[in-house]
């Protein structure tokens, strides 16, 4: 069985205070037990030491990105090594706020003729430091309109795909970038829908055990209202969530599958 994963990326948010705020509802609250969910916040770079020093150790805390290479003349990069240095145990790749206002992606950018900015390289990068990895793939709301969900989702786990081979540290999330921070959440039948479609793209392109031990998490306006619903859909494996990770009805998300 795959174990509920609930991931909450604060994105660029909040100050010290807020953070220490924060934590202390997340250490206040009543949770499952870490042995049924796996709980990882990712707050911005200078903050993770922070949190990482107060967080409940069952939670875990994850960087939202890191360079695609060994560290050196790369002003304003954090690389692999670095958060492995730190004890920083997971990492956020690929998320479509990157790739969309910073040109991160499966193919060669418009930044970087070469191809530095493969998220499959930073992935297989952060992999072979020792990081764990949320890779994160969906569509823009013109891509489903068109009828192009399941060819740009699988074009952007194939380009991770084509370049590493375990997968025992990588969680999928499934973030279709019409639902991220515009309240419009996937309904459940749209998110198992793809989350299912995806499972068989692995399960055909890299293996049936592959496909089965993956989790597959859904984000996209995911609230404390939603949540269950969606965690009740058999290949929905648990949720990266952004706004309502700074507040306390995180806590309930965390609880959703139980
Ligand atoms: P929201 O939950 O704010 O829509 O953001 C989702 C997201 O991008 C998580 O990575």
């Amino acid at each position: 069985a795959r174990k509920f994963f609930v991931g909450g990326n604060w994105k660029c948010n909040g100050t010290s205070e807020e953070v220490k705020k924060i934590v202390s509802i997340l250490n206040d609250g009543k949770v499952a037990s870490a042995d049924v969910v796996d709980v990882v916040v990712s707050p911005p770079f200078v903050f993770l030491p922070l949190v990482k020093s107060s967080l409940r150790p069952e939670f875990h805390v994850a960087a939202q990105n890191c360079w695609v290479k060994k560290g050196g003349a790369y002003t304003g990069e954090i690389s692999a090594e670095m958060l492995v240095n730190l004890d920083i145990p997971w990492v956020i790749l690929g998320h479509s706020e990157r790739r969309q206002l910073l040109s991160e992606s499966n193919e060669a950018s418009c930044l970087c003729a070469k191809r530095l900015y493969f998220v499959g390289d930073k992935v297989a990068y952060a992999l072979s430091k020792g990081l764990k990895v949320i890779a994160c793939v969906g569509e823009t709301l013109e891509q489903r309109e068109s009828g192009a969900t399941m060819d740009v989702v699988a074009a952007q786990t194939k380009a991770i795909a084509e370049r590493i081979s375990d997968w025992t540290n990588v969680v999928v999330a499934y973030e279709p970038v019409w639902a991220i921070g515009t309240g419009k959440v996937a309904t459940p039948a749209q998110a198992q829908e793809v989350h299912s479609e995806l499972r068989k793209w692995l399960q055909t392109n890299v293996s049936a055990d592959v496909a089965a031990s993956t989790r597959i998490i859904y984000g996209g306006s995911v609230s404390g209202a939603n949540c269950k619903e969606l965690a009740a859909q058999p290949d929905v494996d648990g949720f990266l969530v952004g706004g309502a990770s700074l507040k306390p009805e995180f806590v309930d998300i965390i609880n959703a599958a139980t």
